[in-house]
């Protein structure tokens, strides 16, 4: 069954009835493998002459519930749940590409995603270049005969980079190449690029999708076709597979998505505003905020700016670094999309070992802040953020 409104669907679409005992929650399934009624039975499940599960790695009725759940979201046939964001990427990259073939890629991206591009992609014998992806010239020119794949991400740190998905799927469309876009600052509630024309949309689940900040997980969308391919070869034989108990968590997260990426949209404009106007505090990256490059796409390509702010505090590392620890209610923390506000400090934590040079060139300055907002109030979470901003300059000095 599925709704008019992404509200209705979060709740409802891709519900499988249990039919035997009426359970309003999904049951969990928590079996790693499945008996058979006799040898010809179970010989006509590995042919595929009947349908039904076999094993745990190859499908889940708990697991495969999310899947049509999400693929309900995010308006595709299909979609394969993993077990982590970083699963998914791998997975779908790996199912897509062999020895030989080029891949052009965003060169903003989620930091594990650009390592498995430059490295292992590399040394399993696959071209990489990097691009600016919202530039479509720059990513024309950069396609060769062998290009497979066109992959990005939007929004994406550390800047908060918004790329137009209308411009990748025609510049995918027109060549014949597979793109691949990493949806998971958004959610489908905040932008579906399948409506765009985009083949594959990825999320690491861990983030807005749980959003209760107890799973590691991730999941892959599209056609009926790319997902089985999926499945057969990367899924099934890499094994990067979901439990059912966190695709149940999941499921149970899905239920309140709409509602609370709404509030964390809501709380992160506050918040955004609140920080531009601060005398402490330098550049703020949002997409919400008139100032950012990305607002041109906000109503078109995304319904709202999302929950994830940057920011660059005035002054040196020092100053940085005493403001994140006079954080009371602010969680330091890595990820996003949970009910509590997650802030970091990249030089510091992520970026913490690359050279400054090196961090400079990916844009991530010393002072530059990274903040998940959260569910609290917001007055609460901007009396944290004001009171150790006031706090990060006593005793030191305003260098830089
Ligand atoms: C967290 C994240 C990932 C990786 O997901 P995991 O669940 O941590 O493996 C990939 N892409 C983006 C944009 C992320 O934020």
């Amino acid at each position: 069954m599925k709704f008019d409104h992404i509200e209705t669907n979060t709740i409802h679409a891709g519900k499988l009835i249990d039919t035997r005992f009426g359970a309003l929650s999904t049951p969990i399934y928590q079996t790693s493998t499945y008996t058979f009624e006799s040898t010809a039975q179970g010989g006509a499940r590995f042919s595929g002459d009947e349908q039904g599960y076999i094993y745990g790695r190859l499908g889940n009725p708990t697991v495969r519930e999310l899947e049509q759940r999400m693929a309900a979201l995010e308006g595709t046939e299909d979609a394969a749940a993993m077990g982590s964001g970083m699963g998914a990427v791998s997975a779908t990259l790996f199912a897509l590409l062999k020895a030989g073939d080029h891949i052009v890629a965003s060169d903003a991206l989620y930091g594990c995603t650009f390592a498995l591009l430059e490295h292992k992609c590399r040394d399993f014998g696959i071209e990489v270049t990097f691009v600016d992806g919202r530039n479509e010239m720059a990513i024309r020119s950069a396609i060769q005969p062998n290009t497979k794949v066109i992959y990005a991400e939007t929004p994406i740190n550390p800047n908060m980079v918004c790329i137009d998905l209308d411009m990748i799927a025609r510049v995918g469309q027109s060549k014949g190449i597979t793109t691949v876009i990493d949806n998971t600052f958004m959610s489908p509630v905040l932008q579906q690029p399948a409506k765009h024309g985009i083949d594959l949309i990825i999320h690491s689940a861990t983030k807005y999708l749980n959003g209760h900040g107890d799973v590691i997980a991730g999941i892959v969308c599209g056609s009926q076709e790319m997902i089985e391919h999926i499945k057969l070869t990367t899924l099934k034989d890499i094994g990067a597979v979901m439990s059912p108990h966190d695709a149940w968590l999941i499921i149970r997260g899905l239920k309140t998505l709409h509602i609370r990426v709404e509030r964390h949209c809501q709380n992160a404009e506050v918040v955004s505003e609140f920080l531009e106007k601060h005398p402490d505090v330098g550049t703020v990256f949002y997409p919400g905020l008139k100032s950012h490059e990305g607002h041109r796409l906000i109503g078109t390509q995304m319904k709202a700016a999302g929950g994830v702010i940057a920011f660059e505090m005035k002054g040196s590392f020092e100053n940085a670094v005493a403001f994140m620890d006079q954080l009371k209610m602010c969680k330091r923390a890595v990820s996003l999309g949970d009910a509590e506000t997650l802030i970091q400090h990249p030089a510091s934590m992520t970026h913490s070992p690359y050279e400054p040079e090196q961090r400079r060139a990916a844009g991530i300055s010393d002072t530059l802040i990274r903040l998940s907002v959260g569910l609290e109030h917001v007055d609460d979470i901007i009396a944290d953020l004001e009171q150790a901003l006031n706090a990060a300059y006593s005793g030191i000095a305003r260098v830089g």
